[in-house]
């Protein structure tokens, strides 16, 4: 198949692409690079099959191709609060232009939703069919509501234009090319920690996540876009759920390192608990997460050590 796959250049869609090249498809990688970047798709450039795009989804485009994987969209708290006005429009103009490509080409369409779409939850752990708790105007509105528009909007084209549509809710993921950058607990903790600079947690650091490793996530990713019976909203992501602080104390251990604790600030509604129930998933999927927190941390470790020798070397 042809898959155009937006957001190609980013922490997973740069995975996405690796992976569905070497199940022999043709993929065309679509990225504007203001969160993706060249150095994680570089191998992929001299690929036969791979072909790639710098392009704005805020923009239509029209490129022949049979899946469409839209993971356009800065998705760190940092990076999508730097341009909010860009976030809403990535995810209400791009996922239109999107859903329009699908339309024309008949395209089947996977949407990157997320674990954001219910807000600061209060049901736990959160099932599909939790409507969420979002605060509509706050500094994570643009992601939050943009991601919730775009799965309505992909409802909407199913039943008035039968586009075939796919929706993921993806919950906290991390691994290597997570950007160094992009403010994320993860990839904050394993530099403060290989730097031996302070740990910054924020607030009290007894707020949960889960947290999957994108090996995983990438498999779940193209189970349920080859899915033929499972359209979702379905929760990807792995339930094994811990504090903010224990993830603190599991890196900086790992990393055997001498950075003590620092507490800053809890940014304004931070969720305080999540938790993925993957019941739905692992039902009509057969899909369920493997690797292990501490496996998974120690590979991005690594990924991390050598993008830190680079910089200072
Ligand atoms: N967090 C933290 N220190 C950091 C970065 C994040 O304590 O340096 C906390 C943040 O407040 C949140 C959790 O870690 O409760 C996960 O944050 P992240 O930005 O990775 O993703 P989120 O799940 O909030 O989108």
């Amino acid at each position: 198949m042809r898959i155009l796959v937006t957001g190609g250049s980013g922490f997973l869609g740069s995975h996405l692409c690796e992976a569905l090249l070497s199940q022999g498809h043709e993929v065309i990688c679509l990225d504007n690079f203001f969160t993706g970047s060249k150095s994680n798709i570089r191998p992929l450039l001299t690929h036969d099959h791979f072909e790639l795009i710098r392009h704005d989804i805020i923009n239509p485009i029209d490129v022949e191709c049979d899946r469409i994987y839209n993971l356009a969209c800065p998705a760190s708290p940092v990076h999508y609060q730097f341009n909010p006005v860009r976030t809403i429009q990535a995810n209400v103009l791009g996922m239109t232009h999107m859903l329009e490509l699908a339309k024309r080409t008949k395209a089947r369409i996977l949407q990157a939703s997320t674990s954001e779409v219910y807000g600061d939850p209060t049901v736990h752990p959160q099932k599909e069919d939790y409507w969420g708790n979002v605060n509509p105007i706050g500094p994570r509105s643009c992601y939050d509501e943009g991601k919730r528009v775009a799965e309505t909007l992909m409802k909407d084209y199913n039943r008035q234009f039968n586009v075939e549509i796919r929706i993921a809710r993806i919950f906290n993921t991390y691994g290597p090319r997570m950007a160094l950058n992009d403010g994320r607990v993860v990839s904050n903790f394993i530099l403060q920690a290989l730097r031996g600079e302070a740990i910054t947690i924020y607030g009290k650091g007894t707020q949960t996540r889960s947290f999957c490793y994108v090996s995983d996530m990438i498999e779940g990713l193209i189970r349920l876009m080859e899915s033929d019976t499972l359209e979702g909203p379905v929760n990807l992501g792995n339930p094994n759920e811990l504090t903010v602080s224990t993830l603190a104390n599991q890196i900086v251990a790992l990393c055997d390192s001498k950075s003590p604790i620092q507490y800053d600030p809890l940014p304004q509604d931070d969720p305080v608990m999540r938790r993925p129930d993957i019941g739905l998933a692992k039902t009509q999927l057969d899909w369920e997460p493997k690797v292990e927190l501490t496996t998974g941390l120690k590979k991005t470790m690594a990924y991390f050590q050598e993008r830190v020798k680079k910089i200072s070397g």
